[in-house]
């Protein structure tokens, strides 16, 4: 199924007309009557779409719909489309104003309707499954700070034809608060890559069938840019033309104005993209951050053990299908808590992250470093055999004693040590290394840790290599 819609309407004729050519597009199409009727009936069923009359019974219409679905977080989001006789401008931007997307007038155009209910739901699913996880990231514990709606966006009119767009940009000055400029399409596709990119771009399309076509390859572009994929992008047409319009919703306009410049309606438009731009933005980004809160350690930025774990086990099955050796160390701060006795736990807090940089100056791209616990750390180095390893946990211990560190809680540098345990798992070029048949990779890391318990009994600030039992 393509997607499940709402038509809501109090005429059934007008409900089975709509509902034949959605369903020979291959959606689930569910009714209502009323408002009550499709507030009761949307909570219930979720539709993607919501396609309402502009005028329902008893008063109340597709704006006091739309507003009552905003109530309820679980249908706030669901997107709408109005039909109505040939609205008063009036009755069309208070609609619009109130979060409808669309207003159609019948008779509707249906390659137009078909190209709306195709990108509105195409957005509303990838808007769906980026608030999925971040509902998982907040069912993790790892939710992130509120949007900023506030913040003044910037919007780009682009046409050939200057002299217009100057027109439309003095009649949006009083109407529109965002940042506008213009441009050119051509200049448009040469400054994609730039990093400041307007948040949304206005296309104005010219009459010329032929040109406005060629236009729309920009739309395309866009989506196809790493840095402009996420720019909303509005289409105007100074010429209705029906596919042309479907055509620009399936290249990825968000948004289509059929009827040429109407600079309240622009304006509107441009709002409401501008908005739904910044939250799939912060979506993203609040995804982003908890996945990075996932896997980071914040204090030293190193790695954290729930990422580490899996990467050890990797590895360890990588070593295994390629038959090369590779080390797994367990290194741990000598007598750390009698710094923070001493110096303070800010003073300890600023050891760690200065042993985190000489750990990550010491190592390769390849290798990793966790931190695996309050003063421990993992590192894991593939490919690597024992002398190699050897000596890099050498090196590891050196870069930590060898020079002094610089801490709040003390006038002069301290010394700081660590005691390094390793195992090798896998099979190098001296045969077969590993312990046993149980190479996985927990039971190196057991390994590691049983050696570096023997460092700490030789007197620390060493390296001590794991025994295989025979
Ligand atoms: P050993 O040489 O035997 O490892 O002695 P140790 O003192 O390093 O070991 P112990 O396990 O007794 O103490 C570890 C200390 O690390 C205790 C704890 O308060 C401290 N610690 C753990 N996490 C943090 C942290 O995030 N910041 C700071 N400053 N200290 C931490
Ligand atoms: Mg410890
Ligand atoms: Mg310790």
């Amino acid at each position: 199924m393509q997607g499940k819609i709402l038509i809501v309407d109090a005429i059934a004729t007008n409900r089975i007309v709509l509902k034949v050519k959605l369903k020979k597009a291959f959606y689930e199409v569910i009714q209502a009557a009323s408002l009550p009727e499709a507030v009761n009936m949307a909570r219930a069923e979720l539709p993607d779409l919501v396609i309402s009359a502009l005028c329902l019974p008893d008063g109340g219409g597709a704006a006091e719909l739309c507003a009552a679905l905003g109530k309820a977080p679980q249908t706030e989001h669901i997107p709408m489309i109005a039909i109505g006789c040939q609205a008063e401008p009036a009755a069309r931007i208070a609609t619009l104003q109130a979060g409808v997307h669309d207003v159609l007038s019948q008779p509707v155009n249906e390659t137009l309707l078909m190209g709306r209910v195709r990108s509105l739901i195409r957005t509303h699913n990838a808007t769906a499954e980026w608030q999925m996880r971040e509902d998982t990231c907040r069912a993790l514990g790892l939710a992130e700070a509120a949007p900023d709606f506030d913040a003044q966006g910037r919007c780009v009119l682009v046409s050939d034809d200057r002299a217009a767009l100057q027109k439309y940009a003095i009649q949006m000055r009083d109407v529109l608060r965002a940042r506008l400029t213009m441009s050119t399409a051509g200049a448009v596709m040469q400054q994609m890559t730039e990093q400041e990119l307007p948040d949304v771009f206005v296309l104005v399309l010219p009459g010329d069938p032929a040109v406005a076509m060629e236009n729309l390859r920009l739309i395309s572009a866009l989506r196809a840019n790493a840095q402009a994929r996420h720019a909303g992008v509005i289409v105007l047409q100074t010429q209705a033309d029906a596919a042309l319009g479907a055509h620009a919703l399936d290249l990825g306009a968000d948004d289509l104005m059929t009827d040429g410049f109407d600079a309240a309606e622009l304006a509107l438009r441009i709002k409401s993209v501008m908005r739904r731009k910044r939250m799939s933005d912060q979506l993203r980004a609040s995804v982003r951050t908890s996945l990075q809160a996932a896997v980071f350690d914040p204090l030293t930025g190193l790695y954290n053990r729930r990422y580490a774990m899996p990467h050890l086990e990797r590895i360890a099955e990588h070593a295994r299908t390629t038959a090369r050796s590779f080390a797994v160390m367990v290194g741990d701060l000598d007598r750390f808590k009698r710094i923070n006795d001493i110096y303070g736990h800010a003073s300890g807090d600023a050891v760690l992250v200065e042993v985190a940089h000489r750990l990550r100056a010491s190592l390769r791209g390849t290798d990793m470093a966790a931190r695996i616990g309050g003063e421990e750390f993992l590192i894991i180095m593939p490919g690597t055999t024992l002398p190699e390893a050897q000596k890099a946990a050498l090196r590891i211990c050196s870069d930590v004693s060898g020079a002094p560190f610089t801490i709040p809680g003390s006038a002069t540098p301290i010394t700081v040590t660590i005691s390094i345990g390793m195992a090798i798992g896998g099979s190098g070029e001296d045969g077969p290394v590993a312990v046993g048949d149980d190479t996985t990779g927990c039971a190196l890391l057991n390994e590691a840790d049983r050696a570096l318990y023997a460092a700490k009994g030789r007197g620390r600030n060493q390296v001590k290599l794991s025994r295989p039992a025979a």
